[in-house]
């Protein structure tokens, strides 16, 4: 089994070092992560500038670049064979709800979805690292799991796991949520800089909207570890008739494409 390893927090974080430690004797695993942070990247690839990889002394190779840099040159040429998994992770904090778009935990792993190959994100729901090792044998015992079912073969998913700072023997067991919504963000942070300037700090994610039984937020909060399997069509399909009624005759008719 071959597993490619990436993450948004770089390749020094560690949460993916935890997890690499966690997954190693699982299969063939190699690490292709970010050089630095590259938390709140989503999908983005680099297009204007060259991408470096470079070898650590544990044998992490690290790029320059985005998430979805590290595992679409990865899969693109780098590694010369195609994994049979990617793993992303274990983030330094949350992934739920609207998080989702914006992750590059995510991100990562999405992009190794969006070559066919069944992909897994972990996150732990609280910044700091807290029950760390607890976390990397959560992720273990799920990509074991996801292994032994053969699941690889199968038609490929991407899972969001999100994971409680918990000790191991508190976990509660896996739960199959939807993403929850958090609508609102907290206030943008403005100060002056030295040359006089209005500079704009992004503001926190700001609290859960939609945390109600079933979401990501619900089954975090009662200790439980969170999977959501996401998918990545954005086409808001119960609105495809009302958009066609409402361009009237300046819609393509049917018989004319
Ligand atoms: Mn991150």
């Amino acid at each position: 089994m071959k597993i490619l390893l990436s993450n948004d927090d770089g390749y020094q974080a560690p949460g993916i070092v935890a997890l690499y430690e966690a997954i190693k004797d699982l299969g063939e695993v190699e690490v292709v992560a970010p050089e630095h942070n590259n938390s709140a990247k989503s999908n983005a690839l680099t297009l204007h500038s060259p991408l470096y990889v470079h070898e650590a002394a544990n044998g992490f190779r690290y790029v320059n670049g985005t998430p979805a840099d590290c595992v679409h040159v990865a899969l693109t040429g780098l590694l010369g064979y195609r994994p049979d998994l990617v793993v992303s992770g274990i983030n330094n904090g949350a992934n739920m709800g609207d998080d989702t778009i914006y992750s590059g935990t995510v991100g990562a792993a999405m992009e190794g979805y969006l070559f066919g190959i069944s992909a897994i994100a972990f996150s732990q729901t609280q910044k700091g690292w807290g029950h760390l090792d607890a976390a990397a044998r959560k992720a273990r015992d799920l990509v074991q799991q996801v292994l032994a079912q053969g699941a690889p073969q199968a038609k490929p998913f991407l899972l969001n796991v999100n994971i409680p700072n918990l000790p191991y023997e508190e976990l509660k067991p896996f739960k199959v949520s939807r993403l929850g919504r958090r609508h609102a963000a907290e206030k943008v942070i403005s100060q002056t800089s030295p040359h006089g300037e209005t500079m704009y700090w992004i503001g926190g994610a700001g609290p859960a909207k939609d945390d109600a039984q079933g979401t990501d937020f619900h089954a975090t909060v009662q200790g439980h570890v969170s999977v959501t399997p996401l998918k990545v069509d954005l086409t808001d399909h119960d609105e495809l008739a009302h958009w066609a009624q409402a361009f009237g005759p300046l819609a393509a008719s049917k018989a004319r494409g």
